[in-house]
């Protein structure tokens, strides 16, 4: 599996297993799965609740710990200095990690801007501690971004977005690119145009006729074209299924290659409609749930 090299010089595989509205009683099956099919990077969060089913697939799974990159993130309600310090120990303590590979903040909190940089300071200091081998973001807009790097030392080694050809967020991903922020993908297949409340009006990506087609040319699937974007633009994916054939399915991205037409052809389905919540406006009045201790 192909690795990115982050900005800290740590090594990260490029696609990893996502976990976000897979049930805890389905996560040690399908984490075990992308263990066994050779995945070796696993993306959870505080939010999920299913950290401790994640660290139990790892465990049980028989491969050592440090051929496996463990991604989690802090929710806003764990926002300021000591409750971000405090995140960790319970995403740590869930895991069963002494150490994880990337920790991010889940959103930004653009109204509680200070918490934000006092929780982003919090991942310096697990950093520097050596708690934790790469800090990030997710959801981090320019303006975002610009008054964050401003304001702390680390430049963020991630940042994870939602990014499918219906939703590119291409000023977001040059911020990143020209400071050496890694842009790592959330809903790489489109997931949430196809979740129910997208719309009425929801069409999946993985149908688009572009997607279908380029798929046909390779006899490859639609899901597998739209991971292969990705990546061949410098991108970490991070798929998410419960079901061992399609996580198989998903992690064989390696044999082929798109052509420069067919890449463009994939960005030219650019929509401008974001799937997922707007990120300024996320507050903890309307987001904020507490994470439970470990
Ligand atoms: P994805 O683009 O990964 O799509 C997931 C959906 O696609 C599921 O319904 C899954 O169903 C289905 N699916 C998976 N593989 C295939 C396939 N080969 N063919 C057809 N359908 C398939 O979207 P997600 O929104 O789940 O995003 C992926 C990950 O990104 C999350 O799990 C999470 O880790 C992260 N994320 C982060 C967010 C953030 O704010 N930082 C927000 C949202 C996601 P099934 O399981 O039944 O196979």
């Amino acid at each position: 599996m192909q690795t990115l090299t982050l900005n800290n010089g740590v090594r990260m595989p490029a696609l990893g297993l996502g976990v976000f509205q897979t049930p805890p009683d389905e996560t040690v099956s399908a984490v075990q799965a992308a263990l066994e099919l050779g995945c070796r990077h696993i993306d959870t969060a505080a939010a999920y609740g299913n950290e401790r089913e994640v660290g139990r697939a790892i465990r049980d799974s028989g491969v050592p710990r440090e051929d496996i990159f463990i991604e989690t993130k802090i929710w806003i309600s764990d926002y300021g200095y000591d409750e971000t310090l405090h995140g960790f120990d319970k995403s740590a303590a869930k895991l069963g990690v002494d150490r994880i590979d990337l920790l991010i903040l889940h959103q930004a909190l653009p109204t509680e801007f200070d918490k934000t940089l006092a929780a982003y300071r919090a991942l310096e200091k697990l950093l520097t501690d050596g708690k934790v081998r790469a800090i990030g973001v997710s959801n981090f807009m320019v303006d975002h971004l610009t008054a964050l790097l401003d304001a702390t030392d680390v430049v963020p080694a991630v940042n994870q977005l939602e990014i499918h050809p219906y939703f590119q967020q291409r000023d977001v991903l040059d911020f990143d690119n020209d400071r050496s922020i890694l842009n790592q993908a959330w809903s790489p297949i489109g997931g949430i145009t196809f979740y129910p409340g997208y719309g009425e009006d929801r069409k999946s990506v993985l149908a688009d006729p572009a997607v279908t087609a380029i798929a046909a040319a390779h006899g490859k699937s639609p899901a597998q074209v739209l991971l292969r974007w990705g990546i061949q633009q410098g991108r970490s994916v991070i798929p998410k299924s419960t079901k061992r054939h399609r996580i198989a399915e998903n992690i064989d991205v390696v044999d082929f290659e798109l052509s420069t037409d067919e890449l463009t052809a994939l960005d030219a389905l650019e929509t401008g409609r974001r799937g997922g919540p707007e990120p300024e406006n996320i507050t903890l009045a309307a987001y904020g749930r507490a994470i439970p201790e470990a």
